[in-house]
């Protein structure tokens, strides 16, 4: 069977399209995929007070004014773009350059395709990972589900003295040290065909000092429904959850697949992450990690979806997400101060600063439009 990728339903946006957009289409596109209605211009939300009606617009400054609260506002306001200094139309080549990318795309390389700094470079792809990550689906999972954990920054690097070197040579022992950094992904995949709506698989990840079993036990609680079959390996970790779950577990030692017991799903996205980590980005801090490794789910989740589905998917969600401290004004100093450990990665404020409100108000509007 061809790959997907090889196949033209995988392309069905070009580069070159985005660029010869002219500047109204851009902001008709980006107006469409916030609020709906690309073609009522004055049709709107408010994103102050949020209330939906026809505000007024000033066309020379491409602002709205709300008639309830009589603040202005721009297609970007109280979003994850906000304060943008690049053009629009430079954000949208952003996307397409990152959705293009099945293994994630570095700074550097963004910095070169668009012709900015690296560390404007950086913070885009940054945005546009924490959109991902403030809007990754976390209704339960249910059916077949395959857990793993994988190591992410753990090798220490031996000291390379001129001395020692005749000595390293003679000995090769000295197994390398583990970092301080070591940190654990643990992903938890759902077969696609358990799941009738989303009809792919469905990655949720978390990450922790080691591959513990509380950790293990607080995810599976909260996004695993009773009764699904869970494949693992022989880590003891997963040894308390045959209470409420199926357990099946493989032995790695003897085979990663033993009569049909198989934890794949999970390896599969191990090795994509790997990938991106190791191959692309090379290194990546801590506090950031569970964001690249969201996005590698995300990527591993749709790669049977085109690049067209794929860039409106990911505009739809920067442009619902609220705009973050940590993101505005980052090189000043603006970091993220703690890392997502274990369950904290699923606490409120790290899964609700999305627009949901507007959201729904918006998909009730448009199914108004289409009952007229
Ligand atoms: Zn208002």
């Amino acid at each position: 069977m061809q790959h997907f990728l090889l196949s033209p339903q995988s392309r069905t946006l070009k580069l070159k399209t985005i660029y010869r957009l002219s500047e109204w289409e851009v902001f008709r596109l980006m107006k469409g995929t916030r609020w709906g209605n690309p073609d009522n211009l004055n049709d709107v939300c408010c994103p102050h007070c949020n209330i939906r009606h026809h505000a007024y617009f000033l066309s020379s400054r491409k602002r709205w004014k709300c008639k309830h609260c009589s603040r202005h506002f721009y297609i970007t306001t109280n979003t994850i773009f906000v304060f943008h200094k690049l053009e629009l139309v430079d954000l949208l080549a952003a996307i397409t350059l990152f959705v293009n990318e099945v293994k994630g795309i570095s700074a550097i390389t963004m910095s070169r395709h668009l012709g900015v700094s690296y560390k404007t470079a950086y913070v885009l792809c940054q945005k546009l990972r924490e959109a991902l990550f403030k809007t990754r689906n976390l209704s339960p999972l249910q059916g077949e589900i395959h857990q793993d954990g994988m190591w992410i920054n753990f090798r220490q690097r031996k000291a390379n003295f001129h001395n020692n070197r005749a000595k390293q040579r003679e000995k090769k022992t000295g197994y390398p040290k583990f970092r301080p950094t070591k940190r654990c992904i643990i992903s938890l995949v759902q077969r696609a065909s358990n799941d009738e709506l989303q009809s792919s698989n469905r990655t949720i990840v978390a990450m922790d000092y080691t591959e513990n079993a509380d950790t293990i036990f607080a995810m599976n609680k909260r996004f695993v429904k009773q009764g699904s079959d869970i494949f693992c390996d022989e880590n003891p970790a997963y040894k308390q959850l045959d209470f409420h779950y199926n357990v099946w577990s493989v032995n790695h030692q003897e085979a990663y697949n033993y009569q049909g017991i198989n934890n794949n799903l999970a390896e599969s996205f191990n090795a994509r992450f790997r990938d991106l980590h190791r191959g692309v980005h090379h290194k990546c801090d801590n506090k950031y990690a569970l964001h690249y490794a969201n996005q590698a789910a995300f990527m591993s989740d749709n790669r049977q979806k085109s690049n067209g589905e794929l860039f409106n998917d990911i505009l739809k969600r920067c442009l619902w997400v609220l705009p973050l401290r940590e993101w505005v004004g980052y090189w000043q100093g603006n970091h993220r101060t703690q890392e997502l450990i274990g369950i904290t990665a699923f606490s409120p404020e790290e899964i609700s600063q999305t627009y949901f409100k507007n959201l729904n108000e918006m998909m009730k509007y448009e199914q108004e439009l289409l009952a007229a």
